[in-house]
């Protein structure tokens, strides 16, 4: 089946054709402006290229309730023009493109929106080191932090959708400095993301590989969210991605802060493996475009089910 994937972004848009076997046969990137200038290209994109269904993984925060009037919707972003937007809506029932007044019509397919880390979290299950697994969890650590999370096989979303990033951190004894949420001055996005990394050390992440010290910070507040996320939803893999997860030293520190915080509490096969508990994503960053067609396939399949 021909599945159109699209990896919407705050700063960069991934559109894909491929299949349900997870090829790729077409891809390409367009920079994240205004909404009016950037999604008539995404539908002119997709409306020549003969797609069967399309799935769309998607920053947040999102309206991905299906029952919902405003089911695609984007919420309160901060995003210029994208606040209130309805991005399934675009592609659903068309939009007009203001530089040339051309009303560019929807895509006649079956269609699904969820949010990027659940995208990934999907993706990674597909195809990826979470195959076969029924429980994991997806966390990316970027620009922001969130984690996509599927529990008995099923993606959770709950009232809106989990905001696993905001969750309250005990600080590190070392650490001074202010949090980059606009919301929470101890919140995990606000003092572990790759912006609040930078804000910290005058500098960007990548450039500080050698400072032992800003990945004993960093690995302090990822293992205090992962021990929580063990507790509360007890996934039987978790997968890192996002940018600042390409510090592969941040793996070992990582899983030993997080078998000391549990301190032995839970005894799971799993947790005695950790080197295979908690662990890179698996698909070269391919992830969120192979889980956003996997969304388009099971819209597909619902469609020819009813
Ligand atoms: P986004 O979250 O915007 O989709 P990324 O997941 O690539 O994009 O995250 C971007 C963030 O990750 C930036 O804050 C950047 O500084 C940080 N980052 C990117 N590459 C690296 C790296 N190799 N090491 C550490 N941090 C990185
Ligand atoms: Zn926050």
């Amino acid at each position: 089946m021909r599945l159109g994937g699209l990896e919407a972004g705050g700063t960069k848009m991934v559109l894909s054709v491929g299949d349900e076997n997870g090829e790729i046969f077409a891809t390409t990137s367009i920079p994240t402006g205004r909404p009016e200038d950037t999604v008539p290209q995404m539908v002119k994109w997709f409306a020549v290229r003969n797609i069967e269904a399309l799935g769309i993984g998607t920053f947040g925060p999102v309206d991905v309730n299906p029952d919902s009037q405003t089911y695609g919707s984007l919420l309160e972003t901060p995003k210029p023009g994208w606040a209130h937007f309805n991005l399934l809506s675009a592609f659903k029932n068309g939009i007009e493109d203001k530089e040339t007044g051309e009303y560019i019509k929807g895509l006649k397919v079956p269609m699904k929106i969820d949010t990027d880390v659940n995208g990934s979290c999907l993706g990674e299950m597909t195809f990826g080191t979470a195959k076969g697994l029924s429980s994991v969890l997806y966390l990316t650590v970027g620009t922001g932090i969130g984690a996509g999370f599927s529990v008995d096989g099923k993606l959770a979303h709950g009232m809106l959708h989990p905001e696993a990033g905001h969750i309250r951190m005990l600080r590190h004894p070392k650490d001074k400095g202010e949090s980059v949420c606009p919301f929470h001055p101890d919140c995990f996005e606000g003092l572990a993301s790759g912006p609040s990394i930078e804000k910290r050390w005058g500098k960007k992440a990548v450039m500080l590989s050698d400072n032992d010290e800003v990945w004993e910070i960093e690995s302090y507040y990822i293992a205090q969210a992962l021990t929580d996320y063990i507790y509360i939803v007890s996934p039987q893999k978790i997968i890192l991605g996002g940018g600042v997860m390409h510090q592969m030293k941040l793996f070992p520190l990582i899983r030993e802060q997080v078998t000391r915080m549990l301190n032995g509490y839970l005894k799971t096969p799993e947790l005695a493996d950790m080197d295979s508990y908690i662990v890179p994503n698996s698909l070269d960053d391919n992830q969120g475009i192979l889980g956003a067609m996997q969304l388009g396939y099971e819209a597909a399949r619902k469609k020819e089910s009813n």
